[in-house]
């Protein structure tokens, strides 16, 4: 049985009267052509963990299980379980958990697995692309890398240098925590069903060291997040209420990095922004 074939998902909402739910996200995968890319991205070996978001009916579980030591595979909705019971029968290394992978600990699973890598992979559902990916990057995920699928618009945020329009917050943030790699373009015509938007498959390749030190690393987010939430006005303005300096300790802090207080977060590049994190902090 071809799993990724759109007369497979038919079959199997006709035989467990299975219904896909909008808001959970679920837009199965029916091009083998991107699976591959998918799970050649996360350069799998035979003693590596894989950790799945959101497996659905199990196509990219499948295909991770032929190559990975472990697979475990987070979903939500109880519905699927059964379901991924029958599609994935006969594979031994694939553990499947009915949870909201937001409140799972995904690094006691790790830790207890006893494999030495680790990667993630998933079809995002969409809802939730940003606190999923951020979630896992804040909490420390011992993971060698992230391979996800998510809207194009987002993947070209992540991905994006400063100066340009698409730089925002989550740009400086998953940076600051990974390099960024393009893995494959997907057009919404492989979504079943298609989804609104295009997408892209993006490998996040999790820093062990980071770009920089960092006195303070609350600091540096406080700042990025003012920077950004107010990004048409100056640095001088848009950085007030970070710390508990006025406007014009704001620019003295600016002017002693070399920095122009009249320039605008969009153009601070994460270096730029853990500058100045560390000089509001020395003066805290
Ligand atoms: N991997 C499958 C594929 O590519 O065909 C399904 C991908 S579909 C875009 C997203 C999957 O994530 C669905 O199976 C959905 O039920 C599941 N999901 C949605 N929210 C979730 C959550 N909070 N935790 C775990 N799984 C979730």
């Amino acid at each position: 049985m071809k799993l990724y074939s759109p007369s497979t998902i038919r079959e199997i909402k006709e035989k467990y009267g299975f219904r896909l739910s909008k808001s959970l996200g679920q837009n199965f995968l029916t091009d083998k052509n991107i699976i591959d890319k998918i799970v050649d991205a996360a350069d799998i070996g035979e003693e590596d963990l894989v950790i799945e978001i959101g497996p659905g009916i199990g196509v990219l579980t499948a295909e991770a299980a032929e190559r990975a030591g472990r697979v475990v595979a987070v979903e939500i909705d109880k519905n699927l379980i059964p379901i991924l019971k029958d599609t994935l029968v006969g594979y031994t290394n694939i553990q499947v958990i009915n949870e909201d992978v937001l409140k799972t600990d995904l690094n006691r699973i790790i830790a207890e697995s006893g494999c030495k890598r680790t990667v993630i992979i998933g079809n995002l559902p969409y809802y939730i692309t940003t606190p999923i990916i951020m979630g896992l990057l804040e909490k420390g995920i011992e993971a060698d890398s992230i391979i996800v699928m998510m809207q194009k618009e987002v993947a070209d945020r992540i991905r994006s240098a400063p100066g340009s329009k698409t730089y925002g917050a989550i740009s400086a943030a998953v940076q600051y925590y990974c390099t960024v790699e393009l893995v494959a373009s997907v057009p919404k015509e492989v979504f079943v069903p298609a989804p609104k938007v295009d997408s892209a498959v993006l490998k996040l390749n999790v820093r062990k060291d980071k770009p920089v030190r960092l006195d303070d690393e609350k600091m540096f987010f406080r700042c990025i997040k003012a920077g950004f939430g107010q990004r048409r006005k100056t640095l001088a303005n848009s950085l007030q209420g970070v710390g508990s300096m006025d406007k014009e300790e704001i620019t003295e802090c600016l002017h002693a990095l070399g920095i122009d207080e009249k320039r605008r977060a969009e153009t601070l590049s994460v270096e730029e922004f853990a500058e100045i994190a560390n000089c509001f902090s020395r003066r805290e």
